[in-house]
């Protein structure tokens, strides 16, 4: 089956060429979505299999992640050495630790002022927050995300919420090249199961009482991989953690795609209160 993101037009153009060039898919300095990278490389690699172009397409991971897998949540168990079997497998380069200075027509330019030219690229930038927020300095951080309790209140009102994306999020490290933190789907439902209920709460003229920080949000995520995949668990999103887990195999890819149709059938149909 042909992901959606191989169906557009760009991806034909590129494939019908008679000299595609080079692959480069990578994600920012500051991006935090680093599992929709590596989807979007290795999908890339099984699309290029299966257009007969593998031998003939270097294709190039660029990631400011200071080991592979470490996924803009500090890594887990095992998976910098299974992602590194995955690349080696695939024969896909990577280039780590490393900031984008700016893409130019068919080149990136790294900050260290060395390049990769590139015939098809995908590059993550950092999530950003909206100038709406930006503008209000008592709510805002410096990226226009609202600084919150782990009630999901802002810490400047207590009847101001937000959750996933807008959501300020602490990063608990420094790296060399900075690295974002993932807010993914499961991180921003639990987020907003938690201000629900204290929204609720609230209108009850009671305390809100329900409290989840997001680190201490369990890790759930499918990460596809063409006809495989990599099913990613861990008791919590953020170091320390009791538990982590990686496990890889063609059921995961099976499972991203029953998810998938499970969870738009799911919103179409307003059954929110289903898991
Ligand atoms: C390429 C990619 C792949 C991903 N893959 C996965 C994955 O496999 N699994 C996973 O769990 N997560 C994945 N994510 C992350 C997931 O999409 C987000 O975590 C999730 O959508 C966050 O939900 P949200 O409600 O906070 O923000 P959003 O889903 O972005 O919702 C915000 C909404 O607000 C609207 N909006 C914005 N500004 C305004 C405004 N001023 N006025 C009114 N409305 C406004 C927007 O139009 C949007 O509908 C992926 C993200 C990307 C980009």
């Amino acid at each position: 089956m042909e992901d959606a993101l191989h169906a557009g037009e760009g991806w034909r153009r590129f494939i019908d060429r008679d000299e595609p060039g080079d692959i480069v898919i990578g994600a920012t300095q500051g991006a935090g979505c680093f599992g929709a990278a590596y989807e979007f490389l290795f999908n890339t690699s099984y699309q290029l299999k299966k257009a007969g172009l593998k031998d003939k397409v270097k294709l190039t991971y660029v990631s400011a992640e200071p080991f592979l897998g470490h996924f803009g949540i500090g890594g887990l168990p095992h998976g910098e050495s299974l992602l590194g079997m995955f690349l080696k497998k695939e024969k896909i380069d990577a280039v780590l630790d490393t900031a984008m200075d700016h893409v130019d027509e068919g080149r990136l330019v790294l900050a260290d002022g060395r390049t990769l030219d590139f015939g098809y690229a995908m590059i993550i930038p950092p999530f950003s927050g909206q100038e709406v927020v930006r503008k209000v300095e008592t709510i805002s951080d410096d990226n226009g995300f609202v600084k919150v309790r782990d009630t999901y209140q802002s810490e400047a009102y207590d009847d101001l919420y937000a959750v996933g994306v807008a959501a300020a999020v602490e990063v608990p490290w420094t790296t060399a090249t900075p690295v974002g933190i993932p807010k993914t789907g499961f991180p921003s439902e639990q987020q907003a199961h938690t201000a629900a209920v204290n929204i609720a709460a609230q209108i009850r003229g009671e305390e809100p009482a329900a409290h989840k920080a997001f680190g201490d949000i369990p890790a759930v995520c499918v990460m596809d991989a063409g006809n495989n995949g990599v099913v990613i668990l861990a008791d919590k999103m953020l170091p320390p953690r009791k538990h982590g887990v990686l496990i890889p195999g063609p059921h995961a890819h099976a499972m991203k795609l029953g998810f998938e149709k499970y969870f738009l059938w799911k919103m179409k149909h307003g059954q929110v209160r289903l898991p």
